[in-house]
């Protein structure tokens, strides 16, 4: 079993390695989602939690031209 860094901080930067499924071993990696890593063969998923504050994502967003008005 290889215990590699998973990531490598680098000043502000986050380098991120590539991670292999914990469940079919190493050679098979995860598929990178925005908000987790799923392995293609196993159907495994791990929610990322690496607080991600590059670009908030378009989360409802008040964009212009508001039609729906709650309040
Ligand atoms: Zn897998």
């Amino acid at each position: 079993m290889q215990k590699r860094e998973l990531y490598t901080i680098e000043g502000e930067k986050l380098v991120r390695a590539r991670r292999t499924c914990p469940r079919c071993g190493a050679g098979v990696y995860l598929a990178e989602h925005a908000d987790r890593f799923s392995c293609g063969k196993c159907g495994y998923t791990e929610i990322r939690k690496e607080p991600k504050q590059e670009k908030p994502k378009t989360e409802k967003a008040p964009a212009a031209g508001k039609k729906k008005t709650q309040k």
